[in-house]
């Protein structure tokens, strides 16, 4: 069975597949958006549970000079508020609301490490210089989505007086493009310390990238009504310029050399351009190549060798609570977005070395040596807690609150453990320990307080995504990365070897995030209006 063809079909309603849809629809193509899930979004994502709100993905966002201009220029209206962050180490806490707060992540540091107090100095002197390289690189808006030939004042009094500062700031960045556990051992010799700094980051990010973090938080905003309102907004932005929407189809087979891709129900879709904006790995494994020219099919099958060789970053494991207790009490404690590390001795080496030989030794070990782990692996970790409600009181019942409470996870340690038929259990075990954790520490009042608890892991997020090893921002951050990773090149990072197919999303580029998504997805559509205009 076949279906009419398409200037452009997009698979993957995600944010940078709305992105795509958006601009390609708004220039008049024909386009069709295919997801496999019933609603879109993907990881910009709310629902609503007993009248709980809650945000299954990311919670707040960060402009990055990409959101506001991508809706400006598409004329969307997003209620936004501002969303403060708070850290905290044990019984001390801080509330990031301005550059000024650096003095008081010192403090909170020397208090706890009063013995580290110099190395402390030199981590802050280059988070200082860090954000000063952050200030520049996000300091304009983003030119890809400016009209340029309309907006000269743009370009001459912001975009060329800023281009070569841009370009320093690159080769600055470029030099920190480390990972940051390695790039602090340079400076910090107690591991503890280290830990506090940058445990609640993805192995291996780029020092610059997670040391850079403080400017962002400075800036992240919630969209009023949840995060899930940015991508019902762009959504019913790509309605209105006229988008064909598919939900709940799968795309299981891509033929490039006949332009066309088949759905789960064996139904055909023509494209004369596809755009691909869901997992990468599941994109070369499903596209066929027999009827490509030899020297695509043998570009194609290079990279496709460096894309399955590669890992998605950590995953996340997410706790959901509808708690019987006002917002106030949380409001007394900490800001709707907050990090939390109960222990100052940090993970060290329970969630690497530790948690490989567990691993590698699946098999042999017990049951009770997994349990035992997860006691200090859920004590010693940092949490990223969110509480909707400090950000909109509209979100929850009068009088109530909904929590998540998140840390980085492991895919493979819980596919393991499916593998051996114990999964229900193992979730069920980490729930009660990191409930235990949070009310013997940072919120006493969640005893007796929680109404009713649910919790999403890595499997359910590959389940519902389609993401490779759970993975919650693309790729994991490795020497050789299969995809574009130096912004001065984030131009190319659209393009596959197939010259009617481009990719967009998590994937296509890194380090990404939600900004990168959406950046990819405006690229990808401007590659293929160039084209089509020709
Ligand atoms: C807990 C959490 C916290 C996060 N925190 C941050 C943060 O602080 N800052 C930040 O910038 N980012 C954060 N992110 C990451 C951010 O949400 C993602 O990087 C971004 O939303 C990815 O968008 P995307 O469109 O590229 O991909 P996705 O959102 O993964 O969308 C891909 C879509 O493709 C669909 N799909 C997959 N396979 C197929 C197929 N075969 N056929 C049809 N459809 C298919 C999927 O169902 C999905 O809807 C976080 C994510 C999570 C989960």
């Amino acid at each position: 069975m076949s279906q009419n063809t398409y200037n452009t079909i997009i698979v993957g309603g995600g944010i940078a597949g709305l992105t795509a849809a958006a601009y390609l629809s708004r220039a008049r193509q024909k386009v069709l958006l295919i997801e496999k899930n019933k609603e879109f979004g993907g990881l910009v994502n709310s629902f609503t549970r007993d009248g709980f709100h809650f945000d299954a993905g990311v919670r707040p966002l960060e402009d990055a000079g990409i959101i506001f201009p991508m809706l400006k220029d598409l004329n969307i209206q997003l209620e936004v508020v501002k969303s403060t962050v708070s850290m905290g180490v044990e019984n001390e806490i801080i509330n990031i609301e301005s550059i000024d707060s650096l003095v008081q992540y010192r403090e909170l540091l020397i208090k706890l490490f009063p013995e580290s107090e110099n190395e402390i100095n030199k981590v802050l002197k280059i988070i200082r210089k860090i954000m000063k390289h952050m200030d520049v690189l996000y300091g304009i808006e983003n030119p890809v989505f400016k009209d340029l030939k309309r907006e000269r004042a743009f370009i001459f009094k912001k975009l060329l007086p800023w281009l070569p500062k841009f370009i320093f700031t690159v080769g600055k960045i470029n030099r920190m493009n480390i990972p940051v556990e390695d790039y602090l051992k340079t400076i910090v010799k107690n591991p503890s310390l280290r830990d506090m700094i940058a445990q609640h980051f993805f192995k291996n990010t780029p020092a610059f990238f997670a040391l850079g973090y403080f400017c962002l938080y400075l800036n992240y905003f919630y969209p009023k009504g949840g995060v899930g309102k940015l991508s019902e907004a762009l959504k019913n932005k790509t309605l209105e310029f006229g988008t064909d929407l598919l939900a709940e189809t799968k795309i299981i087979e891509v033929i490039p050399d006949k332009n066309l891709v088949i759905d789960q129900k064996n139904i055909r879709y023509h494209y004369d351009n596809l755009i691909w904006s869901a997992d990468l790995k599941t994109f070369y494994k499903i596209v066929n190549t027999e009827g490509l020219a030899p020297k695509i099919k043998s570009k194609f099958e290079q990279t496709k060798i460096k894309m399955l060789q590669n890992r998605g970053t950590d995953s996340v494991f997410s706790l959901f609570l509808e708690v019987n207790e006002p917002l106030q009490s949380f409001r007394k404690i900490a800001h709707g977005h907050f990090f939390y590390t109960p222990s100052k001795n940090g993970l060290g080496e329970t969630h690497r070395g530790e948690l490989n030989y567990l691993l590698s030794n699946f098999e042999k070990v017990e049951k009770e040596q997994i349990l035992t782990w997860l006691d200090k692996f859920t004590k010693l970790n940092t949490y990223e807690i969110s509480i909707p409600g400090l950000n909109d009181p509209e979100l929850v019942p009068h009088g109530k609150s909904s929590i998540i409470i998140s840390l980085l996870a492991e895919y493979d340690l819980f596919k393991k453990i499916q593998k051996a038929g114990w999964l229900d259990e193992f979730v069920s075990e980490l729930e009660n320990r990191i409930l235990r954790v949070i009310s013997d520490s940072i919120y006493p009042m969640l005893k007796n307080k929680i109404i009713t608890y649910f919790s999403l892991s890595p499997l359910s997020i590959e389940n519902r995504i389609g993401s490779s090893e759970g993975s919650i921002v693309g790729w994991e951050f490795q020497k050789s990365m299969p995809v574009v990773n130096k912004i001065q090149f984030s131009d190319y990072s659209v393009l596959t070897p197939i010259s009617s197919i481009y990719q967009a999303g998590q994937w296509a580029y890194s380090p990404a995030g939600v900004p990168m998504s959406i950046l990819t997805g405006k690229l990808a559509a401007g590659k293929i209006l160039k084209k089509w205009k020709k």
